[in-house]
């Protein structure tokens, strides 16, 4: 059998991590196995729906490298991919439907309806819809509509049977019929619902396998009557685990960023998203932690898919773009770092110079084994920019008292001044020549060249930190460390 599987979100927001896990584990799944993959989108919900959030979602997708063969933007035989257009289509079935009695106009009104809740709710049972408007008779109808009363359409949900899911992640799910109550599949507006809608696209796009969030278990019962009720065959389901917040509460936007781009906006690399995210309710065979996306198409499977709650931990996520970010080359991150820096005014210029380029590749290199993303380097930036120099803690201070300091920093800024380039390797050799020539340990050499340059006893290379500041910013830091000194 050929693997054809979809992702089908709806546009109201946008793309979050759950609806990223499972837009990637339905590309993976089918590349694993020389499948299509489709994307649909199912913007039945006028109100919430836009168009925005689908090129929000696109967009996500995108970044983190998941692409379909299939679906809006890409074409495809099963066409159109937004279900909106696809209208008629659903009326089709509708009727079929209707003509045998498997779904009926429903009158009621909202009023009635909630009456009926209540009284069920009154009697400890489950809200739902009996089937008033089942039997109404011709004449009931059009007193209905003569009413000016706009029907829905009612699937007939039949009753005392079992519906069973085999579900490829959670085993064998039994839901009882009775509990479910005939529910609409078509609005008063003509617009399908999505548990109706979901079964006609699924079954004309020729869907193998349907993998998808745990909340949607509960929608599949009402999917596999209507499957039923077609005479079509149902697909497989894999329904995977909620997302938990390492409390153990399910993830919501307080624990932080929930949506992709979020995270794109904090400077997390888009493989390091798709490992993480990869890495959340399913488990690969051996102690590899990192896949490039190659690897998880090699080695995705629902069988290693776990049944328990899946857990979004951000310091997983933090070691694994940071595992990332050393293993790019510094010049490769030029482009993604410069926002950040633009952010604090730096290089406001449209077009980088190719000194610039020089610089900001340097500062990636000074910087890139320290952070976990690359929004983190704006926490740097101080450090190799311009002539401010932070306070002294005072341990700092105590060291800047030592009798041998003035003698380093004064040697250290002729130094500087006759240096005719001021780079890593110059740098280096500046401190060195300074420890030689004053007969100091290198400790009472770079403390307090550190400590003048920075107002810090850690931080980045010293001889990066001397060849990124250059001559200029060097003397005004150096000057005003001497104001405080003196
Ligand atoms: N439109 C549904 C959602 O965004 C898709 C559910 C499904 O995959 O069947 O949650």
């Amino acid at each position: 059998m050929t693997v054809k599987v979809r992702f089908a979100p709806s546009p109201t927001g946008p793309l979050h991590i759950g609806g990223a896990r499972s837009a990637l584990f339905n590309y993976l799944f089918a590349a694993g196995r020389g499948g299509t993959f489709v994307f649909r989108i199912e913007d039945t919900d006028l109100e919430r729906s836009s168009r925005e959030s689908e090129q929000d979602i696109m967009k996500a997708l995108h970044w983190l490298g998941i692409t379909w063969d299939e679906g809006i933007d890409a074409g495809g035989d099963s066409g159109p991919y937004r279900q909106t257009e696809r209208l008629d289509t659903y009326q089709h079935y509708t009727e079929k439907l209707m003509q045998s009695g498997q779904a009926y106009y429903c009158y009621c009104s909202e009023a009635e309806l909630e009456q009926e809740r209540q009284e069920l709710s009154a009697r400890g049972e489950t809200p739902r819809y009996l089937g008033k408007c089942r039997h109404l008779t011709p004449d009931q109808r059009l007193a209905y509509e003569a009413e000016g009363r706009k029907p829905v359409v009612r699937f007939k949900v039949p009753e005392g049977q079992d519906i069973v899911i085999n579900d490829l992640v959670r085993g064998k799910v039994v839901f009882e019929s009775d509990g479910i109550g005939d529910y609409i599949i078509v609005k008063s507006d003509g617009i399908p619902t999505y548990n109706y809608a979901v079964v006609i696209d699924d079954v004309l796009m020729h869907i193998t396998h349907v993998v998808r969030g745990e909340e949607h278990l509960s929608n599949t019962p009402r999917q596999v009557l209507i499957y039923e009720a077609l005479g079509m065959k149902a697909p497989d389901f894999a329904h995977i685990s909620l997302i938990l917040n390492t409390e153990g509460r399910k993830m919501s936007k307080r624990d932080g960023d929930t949506a992709v781009m979020d995270y794109y906006h904090k400077g997390y690399l888009p493989e390091a998203v798709v490992n993480f995210i990869a890495l959340m309710g399913w488990s690969p065979s051996g102690e590899q932690e990192f896949f490039t996306m190659e690897e998880l198409k090699q080695a995705f499977s629902l069988e290693k898919v776990s049944k328990s709650p899946a857990v979004f931990d951000l310091n997983k996520l933090n070691y694994i773009n940071a595992h990332y970010l050393k293993q790019k080359e510094a010049a490769d991150l030029v482009e993604l770092v410069l926002p950040f820096l633009r952010d604090k005014g730096i290089f406001p210029a449209a077009v980088l110079s190719e000194s610039e380029r020089q610089w900001i590749t340097a500062f990636v290199e000074a910087v890139k084994e320290k952070i976990n993303c690359l929004s983190e380097v704006k926490d740097y930036i101080h450090y190799f920019v311009g002539t401010e120099v932070d306070d002294f803690t005072e341990e700092a201070e105590a060291i800047m008292q030592a009798d041998t300091v003035s003698a380093v920093l004064d040697l250290f800024a002729s130094k500087i001044r006759q240096a005719e380039i001021l780079d890593m390797a110059t740098s280096k050799c500046i401190l060195k020549e300074i420890t030689k020539e004053l007969s100091l340990k290198g400790k009472d050499v770079f403390m307090p060249v550190r400590i003048a340059l920075t107002g810090q006893m850690h931080g980045p290379d010293l001889d990066r930190i001397m060849a990124l500041l250059g001559k200029d910013n060097i003397y005004g830091r150096l000057a005003q460390t001497a104001g405080r000194r003196s």
